[in-house]
């Protein structure tokens, strides 16, 4: 959209023969369920790629911000209704830990400045050491307490550990635990209290729906089933792609494509300096997911999302990203969509869509043999979580296994929320926006900054769209500003002027 609303012409080659990846549905027997991602956060970045495109993205795609936002079962006793409202919210931190009320409040100011001084930051492209050291970051160092994990960090306004893990369990989303996840990944909670937590009717995939729709009517052209083989390269700079049918010649080519998937399969490993295949596989990466999708008859009165947490959490998160075995005792997730959104299923019933975080791919687990064993103990944890006997209502029944997203979905050890964020893997060493190995690369996604979740690949897809222009000595938009300064005051940029 982007590109296109620029003047440039772009061609999108798609493997699969419908858009959206990961935020994609499946549709089957009347029911509908977002495939991958459910939260649909901060949809400011987007509001302003649609709006580039001379787009309202209300307009586009309708959507209802929830509160609760979320409930959050903790298996160690006791629950929350997250809400925005800081009385209502107190009051329920109150009833699990009175001394932590106050702590609500004291966290949304410290973040939403920590926010404001961030944000800019996550808006520029890092293409070397030379982005690290500028006066912004530097400026936010102090605040980021860089070698603090976020559970820690929420120790100064929490705590009760259950209270803290309402506030951190949203480091998942990154695919890591937060006793590990960088303190700065607290911005993750505060977004949902302060922008919200949203549901697009008809699903996250509605997004990426309306997004093809309006590419298409901008000229963009969508070539579906048409897996890129190789990208095609003179000397050193990208030319185009050969596919399964033919061969697509470009000035610039952006991949979209899981990176360490794309970069391994697709760019010979001698035109790599930095990623190459023995570098990428020495690399950390995020968690997978065990998933199950049901068509259910009948409707429950619970929350459209719950979140369930292990009563050890820690261990749980132990045998995720270090032990690489299944747990017991697992957290899970239910989204019961139904609640707000009658659409997603024939009248009477509902969609409800399970999500476990397990390890990605590692020898250890043969998902060939625990699949059946996952889901019979699935179905019995979401029984105990109000649901009740579910096995005898299901009318339609889907389950991705981490192999799956790694075979069906193309995506490295089904890792589905790419390379791990951790600090050695941020800002300039992550792939970077504009691929450093070889020319006319532009990389987009979960796999290059700032990271993975929708708000985040879409901001990457700003910067690295800012890139391609610049490189093809294209006026940028005014949508895509260079950046913030630190009052948040907008710059924009030279070509914008
Ligand atoms: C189960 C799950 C739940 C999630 N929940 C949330 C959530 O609630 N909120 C949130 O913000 N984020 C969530 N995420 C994360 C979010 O989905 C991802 O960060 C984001 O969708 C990744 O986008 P992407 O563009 O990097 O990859 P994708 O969406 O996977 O896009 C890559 C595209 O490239 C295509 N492709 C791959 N190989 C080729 C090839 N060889 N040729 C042509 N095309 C190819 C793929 O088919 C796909 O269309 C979730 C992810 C998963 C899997």
């Amino acid at each position: 959209m982007l590109l296109a609303a620029a003047g440039i012409r772009v061609k999108v080659v798609e493997r699969l023969p419908h858009v959206g990846g990961r935020t994609s549905s499946l549709e089957a027997d009347g029911y509908r369920f977002d495939l991958g991602p459910t939260f649909f956060l901060y949809p400011r970045v987007l509001q302003e790629i649609f709006a580039a495109a001379g787009r309202n993205l209300r307009e586009e795609v309708p959507m209802v911000r929830l509160d609760p936002q979320y409930r959050i079962q903790f298996g160690a006793g006791g629950k929350i209704d997250a809400t925005p409202d800081v009385e209502r919210m107190a009051r329920q931190i109150a009833t699990l830990s009175p001394q932590d009320a106050g702590g609500f409040a004291a966290f949304l100011r410290e973040n939403r400045t920590k926010l404001n001084l961030f944000e800019p930051c996550l808006e520029q492209p890092y293409l070397g050491l030379q982005d690290i050291l500028n006066v912004r970051l530097l400026k936010l160092l102090p605040r980021l307490h860089p070698t603090q994990s976020v559970d820690t960090y929420l120790k100064r306004f929490f705590k009760d550990d259950r209270v803290r893990l309402a506030f951190c369990f949203q480091s998942k989303y990154l695919g890591m635990s937060p006793f590990r996840c960088p303190s700065l990944f607290s911005i993750l909670s505060f977004l949902e209290y302060e922008y919200g937590v949203w549901h697009p009717i008809g699903g996250c995939a509605a997004v990426t729906q309306a997004m093809a729709r309006i590419c298409g009517e901008m000229g963009v052209e969508i070539c579906l089933n048409e897996p890129v083989e190789e990208m095609l390269f003179a000397g050193r700079k990208a030319v185009g792609v050969r596919t399964s049918t033919g061969i697509h010649r470009a000035d610039a080519v952006v991949v979209n494509a899981d990176f360490a998937r794309a970069m391994t399969r697709m760019v010979p490993d001698r035109l790599r300096r930095r990623w190459t295949d023995r570098k990428i596989a020495r690399k950390k990466f995020s968690c997978s997911t065990f998933m199950m999708y049901l068509g259910v008859e009948g409707t429950f009165d619970l929350p459209h999302h719950t979140i369930h947490i292990a009563k050890d959490y820690a261990s749980n998160l132990n045998d995720i990203e270090n032990r690489h075995v299944l747990s017991d005792d697992p957290s899970f997730y239910v989204q019961n969509a139904c609640v707000t959104d009658p659409t997603l299923a024939p009248e009477g019933h509902s969609a409800l869509y399970l999500l476990a975080p397990v390890t990605h791919q590692h020898p250890n687990v043969d998902w060939a043999r625990e699949r059946a064993r996952y889901r019979s103990l699935l179905l019995e944890k979401v029984a105990q979580a109000g649901y009740g006997e579910l096995e005898g209502r299901i009318r339609y029944e889907r389950i991705i296994t981490p192999a799956d997203w790694d075979t069906r979905y193309e995506i490295h050890l089904g890792a589905t929320f790419n390379l791990a964020h951790s600090l050695d893997q941020l800002l300039h060493l992550r792939p970077r926006n504009r691929f450093e190995d070889v020319d006319s690369v532009y990389l987009v996604g979960g796999g290059t900054h700032p990271g993975s979740g929708l708000p985040v690949i879409f901001e990457s897809a700003r910067i690295s769209s800012r890139l391609v222009l610049e490189d093809l000595g294209v006026r940028a938009g005014a949508a895509m500003p260079v950046g913030r300064d630190l009052t948040g005051v907008e710059q924009k940029s030279q070509a914008a002027l």
